[in-house]
């Protein structure tokens, strides 16, 4: 058998300034594609996925054709050129390896394009059209996806995460190539049925462990366990996309049509009828730097300012915490990331011991100004980090700087602002302080969690802000929750996937 192996990520926010353009994405094509499928082994990173596929089609025998591999971090609209440039790859290299019997295509499921709604609905349909209706495909993608009927229509079978905080990227890509290859073989034919759900939630108001989300997707893992389904799948759409294709999904894959149509319908009315618990509780900055100062549990505190969280699309160049320590003049040990480029190249003329007297923050959102501040240059770094074994992140030219007891980690690029490791790569331990400022929704209570249970959720403001009526948005149906609450929600099944045979 022969199976193409390609992936496409990036979870849009359609809210922050800029374009996403070609060289943010880190890229594989060809044979580099396969090597790092074949060496990126199981990490807590989102290209697990396709470790993961490899893995299983390697197994099956199945010849792997790498149809080309682009991840980006989360962030604005991505420029057209580099949709139609992927897609004008992928369909290139399917067109030569015709004809073939199954397509697993990674993606994360959320992203924009500038003249492109749905960029992985439209890649989907292209590689459609060219392995033709017996061929497979099936789909891995993040729990924050935005699917659209394009997707369903054109996939055998969608797979999303099951886990927020993402913990089961690896076994999600297992998932879907696993499908992919019991169907090609001829085990099973599936049904997938998808069901839209009128609503977006903030991604900090909920995580899958918790009370009321947990009980669907308990659920649905019974349900596999026992054999009823073969997949389900629980989509939140992250909700700074504005897309007029938007919203929340279930999607569940059975041996039978009945049995995918009710429990696509059973979780979707559920969902939506959890919406209102779906919440975060806030609280001011200075309230958290308060119970910071006063804190005598031997734990640290997490301000979790998820409004900036690059997690969501957002740039991390926010400095509003830094400018409440500074106007309160709190001497509270404070340790906090800032993605600001510039002032991380003033850094350098200024050089490590001396004083400096700038600006943090503030450079590219509107939402919040820079922040003016005088401390010390205490560390410069290339960013080259290693944060897991055998990945190197890039964080490009990095500064420390201190002002007052607040150690600042200014860095040139953006991403795994989730991570403990961001820090503990730069030298700094978050046990070591009293307050640790962590920009991401849910994805840092896998590392954060088992530190400390002092996480406040802080009214600060972002792109990834929890206030989502606050935002601009154009295109998603005003008639979705938050914009409009009613009970009127008749769940029904809004796209078939394809069956194989
Ligand atoms: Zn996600």
């Amino acid at each position: 058998m022969k199976f193409i192996l390609a992936g496409f990520h990036e979870e849009v926010n359609s809210f922050t300034p800029g374009r996403t353009t070609w060289e943010q994405y880190f890229k594989a094509f060809g044979q580099d594609e396969i090597d790092f499928a074949a060496t990126h082994q199981r990490e807590i990173a989102s290209t697990d996925m396709i470790s993961a596929a490899y893995k299983v089609l390697t197994e099956a025998g199945v010849t792997i054709v790498p149809g080309g591999y682009m991840n980006s971090q989360s962030g604005p609209i991505i420029e057209q050129s580099v949709l139609d440039r992927f897609i004008e790859h992928l369909t290139g290299v399917i067109k030569e390896n015709l004809p073939v019997d199954g397509v697993v295509l990674l993606v994360h499921g959320a992203a924009q394009a500038e003249r492109c709604e749905d960029p992985e609905g439209t890649i989907l349909e292209a590689i459609r059209r060219l392995v033709g209706e017996k061929a497979v495909i099936t789909v891995g993608c993040d729990l924050h996806s935005c699917i659209t009927e394009k997707m369903a229509e054109n996939a055998n079978a969608i797979c999303g995460y099951q886990e927020y905080p993402h913990i089961d990227m690896y076994e999600t890509g297992l998932r879907a190539a696993t499908l992919a290859v019991r169907m090609a073989r001829g085990e099973i034919n599936p049904y997938m049925a998808y069901v839209k759900i009128p609503m977006i939630v903030p991604a900090s108001g909920y995580t899958t462990g918790t009370e009321p989300f947990c009980q669907i997707m308990n659920e649905g893992k019974r349900l596999i366990a026992d054999g009823t389904l073969y997949d389900f799948s629980v989509f939140q759409m992250q909700p700074w996309l504005d897309v007029s294709v938007g919203g929340s999904s279930a999607v569940v894959v059975a041996d039978s049509k009945e049995k995918a149509a009710a429990v696509a319908k059973d979780f979707a009315a559920r969902l939506y009828g959890m919406r209102h618990a779906f919440k975060s509780d806030l609280t001011d900055v200075d309230t958290i730097i308060d119970i910071a100062e006063k804190n005598t549990t031997g734990k640290f505190v997490v301000l979790n300012d998820f409004a900036d969280s690059s997690n969501a699309g957002a740039i991390g160049d926010s400095a509003q915490v830094l400018a409440h320590i500074l106007k309160k003049r709190s001497d509270v040990r404070a340790l906090m990331y800032i993605n600001d480029p510039g002032l991380a190249l003033r850094c350098r003329e200024v050089g490590v011991g001396n004083p400096i007297k700038d600006k943090v923050g503030g450079w590219c959102s509107t939402l919040y100004p820079p922040v003016a501040f005088e401390g010390k240059v205490k560390a410069l770094f290339d960013g080259d980090m290693s944060m897991v074994k055998g990945n190197v992140s890039s964080f490009g030219p990095s500064a420390v700087i201190q002002v007052r007891n607040t150690i600042l980690i200014v860095t040139t690029r953006h991403h795994a602002n989730g991570r403990i490791g961001l820090y503990r790569c730069f030298g700094y331990d978050p046990v070591n302080f009293d307050m640790v400022v962590v920009k991401a929704c849910t994805s840092f209570r896998a590392s954060y969690g088992p530190l400390t249970d002092l996480i406040y959720p802080a009214d600060t403001v972002g792109p990834a802000s929890s206030n989502l009526t606050a935002f601009p948005f154009t295109h998603i149906s005003k008639k979705f929750y938050p914009f409009t609450d009613n009970d009127d929600f008749v769940p029904e099944v809004n796209a078939w996937g394809k069956q194989n045979f």
